[in-house]
């Protein structure tokens, strides 16, 4: 599975708990990041990150894209909702393509860890089914 992970600043420090504790189960899949959190967990874990765009400068919106082009998979994004965020219609954006396209969102850590424990589970496997289905229609 293709996973993006984002954090605001001040859960950036959650998110590097979070990839620590969770390293061996983020490991067996691809991963993706806006360009400080995924320097940061890769500083904290060694796991293997492509790195976008910072968040404000473009991050958000190149990991949209890999969502409108169907290669995401999860989207694990530690939002903070108590600073405003200079590059917010980004963020919006990032969210409403997840739900354009079903793509499961996690928008704090609470949410995450029931996502990250699917995804060991397999739940996730349902989306194996229409990335094929869709990408067949896009061939058609
Ligand atoms: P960053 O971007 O990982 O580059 O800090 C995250 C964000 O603020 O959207």
């Amino acid at each position: 599975m293709n996973i993006a992970l984002i954090a605001h600043d001040k859960k950036k420090e959650d998110m590097i708990n979070f990839s620590i504790a969770y390293s061996h189960i983020l490991q067996e899949h691809h991963l993706y990041a806006t360009g400080t959190t995924g320097k940061l967990i890769s500083k904290a874990t060694g796991l293997n990150i492509h790195r976008f765009m910072s968040g404000p400068l473009g991050g958000d919106q190149q990991i949209g894209a890999m969502i409108a082009s169907n290669e995401m998979d999860m989207v694990i994004f530690f939002r903070d909702p108590l600073t405003a965020q200079p590059h917010e219609p980004d963020v919006s954006a990032l969210m409403r393509l997840c739900d354009v396209y079903h793509i499961p969102l996690a928008t704090n850590i609470a949410a995450s860890e029931i996502f990250i424990h699917g995804l060991e589970r397999g739940d996730l496997k349902w989306r194996e089914i229409i990335k094929e289905k869709r990408q067949k229609e896009g061939n058609a």
